[in-house]
């Protein structure tokens, strides 16, 4: 292996147009707005679209997605009806963004089927899917495998195999569903390798599934000043009250606050709702239909937010997340440098709070030796209300009960919102549209008016059932 310096990125053409892609490629990133690539994308990009196997890793938003899915697509034979690449992805969530973005990045070109393949939807419609064909599928490593065994995906044609989020698929024991799946795989394939951190068992995936891969590390793990990292020192019983007075000081429109045990999480969302936070939690036993609830609500902007732990942030990509607090800072520094990476995505800044109380000081002292830089330090007393008004997010979420199965579309709710409803284009958020449900973010004042006029009109020419999904901010 030959570990690329992340330095080779900084002097390299970040231009799109210095690779070797089709002009309807470089048009529509153009339009996506890629006015240059990230500096994974310009480190991958070019080894990868010659072919080479990679283990590329880089911290969450930093844009990989983009960098496999150009490189596969530019492989893709459109006119072959046969699946040519498979995305491994470790949930459903980051399956549907990888499928997402792939779509997006290929409506330059023809007409290339991407399907999704996980676990907790029913086999059947999948079944039917692959047997209309598809060029690209991305999914999890135990349904991908499912789907081997009954032989109802094949994979002989084969030529990219993307392993994403490496990291957390090993974490999520699925060395083994991962290992069957790339067996089933020609030989003669690509096989890249992305992921956030590089635990150990990345080498011996590495060594058992790719062919003299190239490293590229962007150990620069957070460019300077885009996230602002700000340490505060507590006693142990100011810390859940210190979280309301950092969102009251600093007004974030969303905030993921990370808390080391459950018991924190259900604590601090107690405190945060009592003092009129707009607070949802995320339990690593929540059903997935409750779990998809609350990541919408938060992702749309209903939700101003959102406690967790580690293990149930695993998967969780949000753009714009204003602010991370470390509710208790983590004894794990790669953990650390993880969680503050979630915010301070592409072209943004960012905020990151650690609340550290006088026994814990070792674990910063562990952070500053890794980071190589001295952190700061402020001091609770200096964070005052900046505003009377009540912290609330700008949105609220309506839910129509009514979803794939009816054949809704968003653009059919945007229509009945902004058609009959006279509401304008902004002030309605993202749609969401799952198997039996539609979420619709609309702008916090005219929630109240929004969920009356959809009640009493249609949509698709139906009558639908609609709620405000309650959220104490009224
Ligand atoms: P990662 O997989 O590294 O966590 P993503 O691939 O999800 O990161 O990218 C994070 C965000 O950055 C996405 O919203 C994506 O659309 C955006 N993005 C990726 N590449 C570029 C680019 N070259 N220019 C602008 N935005 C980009
Ligand atoms: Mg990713």
């Amino acid at each position: 292996m030959n570990p690329t310096p992340a330095a080779s990125a900084d002097s390299a053409d970040l231009s799109f147009a210095s690779l070797p892609l089709a002009p309807s490629t470089l048009a529509n990133l153009e339009q996506l707005g890629y006015r240059q690539m990230t500096p994974i994308q310009a480190a991958s990009l070019p080894p990868a679209l010659a072919g080479k196997d990679l283990i590329a890793q880089a911290k969450t938003g930093s844009g990989k997605t983009a960098a496999f899915s150009l490189s596969l697509l530019a492989r893709l034979n459109p006119r072959r009806f046969a699946v040519q690449a498979l995305v491994l992805c470790p949930t459903r969530e980051l399956a549907d963004q990888v499928s997402q973005e792939i779509r997006r990045l290929a409506r330059g070109a023809d007409n290339i089927k991407v399907l999704t393949l996980c676990g907790g939807s029913q086999m059947r419609p999948q079944i039917s899917s692959l047997e209309h064909g598809a060029h690209v599928v991305v999914g999890t490593p135990g349904r991908i495998m499912d789907h081997l065994q009954r032989e109802s995906l094949d994979l002989s044609a084969l030529d990219t195999l993307v392993l994403d989020e490496a990291d957390r698929m090993l974490d999520m024991g699925f060395y083994d569903d991962i290992a069957f799946v790339a067996k089933a795989c020609p030989k003669e394939r690509q096989t890249l390798l992305f992921s956030a951190t590089y635990p150990e068992g990345i080498a011996s995936l590495s060594r058992a599934f790719l062919r003299d891969p190239q490293q590229i590390t962007l150990t620069e793990q957070h460019e300077a000043g885009k996230i602002r990292q700000r340490f505060y020192e507590v006693v142990p019983e100011q810390r859940l009250a210190a979280v309301g007075q950092l969102l009251r000081h600093y007004r974030p429109v969303s905030t993921l606050a990370f808390c080391n045990t459950r018991q924190q999480c259900r604590d601090l969302l107690q405190v945060l709702r009592a003092e009129g936070f707009v607070a949802l939690a995320l339990h690593g036993e929540m059903e997935q239909r409750e779990r998809d609830q609350v990541l919408i609500q938060f992702a749309n902007r209903s939700c101003s937010v959102l406690v967790a732990t580690d293990v149930a942030a695993r998967g969780l990509d949000i753009d714009q997340l204003e602010a991370v607090i470390n509710v208790d800072v983590t004894p794990d520094t790669e953990v650390h440098v993880h969680r503050i990476g979630r915010t301070g995505r592409v072209d943004q800044e960012g905020w990151a709070f650690s609340l550290v109380s006088g026994n814990q000081m070792a674990r910063v002292r562990n952070i500053v030796t890794t980071l190589g830089q001295e952190v700061e330090w402020h001091a609770l007393g200096e964070l005052q209300d900046s505003s009377t008004a009540r912290l609330l997010p700008p949105m609220v979420t309506l839910l129509i009960l009514g979803g794939r199965k009816e054949k809704i579309r968003p653009g059919d709710v945007l229509g009945a919102l902004t058609g009959e409803a006279g509401f304008a284009k902004e002030q309605i958020g993202k749609i969401k549209v799952t198997e039996t449900a539609t979420y619709v973010a609309v702008a916090r004042n005219i929630g109240q008016d929004a969920l009356r006029k959809l009640s009493a009109g249609t949509v698709k020419g139906r009558k639908v059932k609609v709620h405000l999904l309650s959220d104490r901010g009224g």
